[in-house]
């Protein structure tokens, strides 16, 4: 049977007991694919709430970040981040007896603000009790030198880990999709947080639109190659309100099944050496907002599946 180097086995491994994220939704934030400076509606799946249970809709409506910019709202940011902080570990700890957390900047681009508000937020992060690291994440197109010269200092005496949202190696899915940037960029920036030592994260996209199982695996060798420390694969779904619900409901677009997903899933762990972790390897969403594939709308049935079929192939998640 081969372990699946998972979040849970890395950090208990390393840090001698168990590490919980606390995902954290800035308002403000937002991301370049949307603000027009790159294009705007963002990618074609983007609905970002769908990623986001912290976030606060009329907030994050207010105003909007640029690197350029000022910003006005640093004191309400650090104050909202604290609350979020507060709320979700007092959860963690009654529910776990967590006492170990790693700050999760999650929704939209999280490094895509002036570089005095980054450093303001991640360094408040991390003086409060029991968090020992930062996860960001981020485009490969909204992140500078400075930031990841900022961050590796950080991770001299922390756990940082960058999380970059690759989706493809594909340029031509990349255009599809909408991203923004291409193949290029990715492979740029990578490099570069390598080159400073930096955690690297990848996420990945199955099912992406025009894109076979092969090219979703070719996307997991180019991350690979690059150097990448760790995945976290995502069926593509389809959630209202997007790009991608109108070429859903057109018949331009049809979801990967759960068999496929699966399938391509277990390739994509086989390609990985035993040290690159697996963070995540399913993705849902348990309302309304789902139009389709019905099997992504119960994750925990979703992962009875992935685990059983793991299982048939000797791989334990
Ligand atoms: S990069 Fe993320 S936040 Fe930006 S448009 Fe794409 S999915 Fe949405």
């Amino acid at each position: 049977m081969r372990r699946i180097l998972t979040a849970g086995r890395y950090f208990r491994e390393k840090f001698g007991e168990s590490v919980y994220k606390i995902p954290i939704s800035i308002s403000g934030f937002t991301c370049p694919n949307i603000d027009g400076t790159v294009a705007r509606g963002g990618c074609v799946f983007c609905e970002n709430e769908s990623f986001s249970p912290n976030l606060e809709h009329n907030q994050s409506k207010r105003f909007f970040l640029h690197p350029t910019s000022e910003n006005p709202y640093l004191e309400f940011q650090l104050i909202q981040l604290e609350a979020q902080y507060k709320k979700t570990k007092t959860i963690l700890s009654k529910k776990f007896g967590a006492q170990k957390f790693i700050i999760y900047f999650q929704s939209f681009t999280n490094t895509y603000a002036p570089l005095a508000t980054l450093k303001a937020l991640y360094s408040k992060a991390l003086s409060f009790e029991g968090v020992i690291g930062l996860s960001i994440g981020t485009r490969t197109d909204s992140i500078s030198e400075e930031v990841i010269a900022y961050l590796a200092e950080l991770s001299k005496h922390h756990e940082i880990w960058l999380e970059y949202g690759v989706q493809s190696s594909s340029d031509e899915t990349l255009k599809r999709i909408n991203r923004g940037h291409g193949r290029a960029n990715i492979e740029k920036y990578i490099a570069l947080t390598h080159q400073y030592k930096l955690n690297i994260c990848a996420h990945i996209i199955f099912g992406l639109p025009g894109e076979t199982p092969e090219m979703a695996l070719e996307s997991v060798k180019f991350a690979l190659n690059l150097g990448v420390h760790s995945f976290k694969f995502h069926p593509l779904y389809v959630v209202k309100r997007t790009a991608l619900a109108n070429d859903f409901k057109k018949g331009e677009f049809s979801p990967i099944s759960e068999a496929c997903y699966i399938e391509t899933l277990i390739k994509a762990i086989k390609l990985l050496p035993e040290e690159v972790m697996v963070q995540r390897v399913s993705a849902g969403i348990e309302d309304d907002t789902l139009l389709s594939p019905s099997w992504c709308y119960v994750k925990h049935q979703q992962m009875k599946a992935i685990r059983k079929a793991f299982k048939n192939e000797g791989l334990l998640y």
